[in-house]
């Protein structure tokens, strides 16, 4: 897999602040997809796609709480 990070200055961020961070784009060219965000504050924002189309979304705030965990389409037949 070949992944690309980039960074950005200003975006919001879980908690609502404007923070600047870095995001890590993940693509295996056959429907694995990966996009983390990592924001300075500490929130982390994850969300994978498998190859059987499901997607797993996780929201984590900078304190550690989880706003958001999401699996979806578990098994897509
Ligand atoms: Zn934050």
């Amino acid at each position: 897999m070949v992944g690309t990070s980039t960074g950005f200055s200003k975006e919001r961020a879980p908690c609502g602040k404007q923070m600047s961070g870095s995001r890590y784009h993940e693509d295996d060219g056959s429907g694995m997809l990966c996009d983390d965000v990592n924001y300075s504050c500490g929130c982390r924002s994850i969300s994978h796609q498998f190859h059987d189309g499901s997607c797993r979304t996780r929201i984590i705030r900078h304190d550690g709480r989880v706003l958001l965990n999401q699996l979806s389409a578990e098994h897509a037949e």
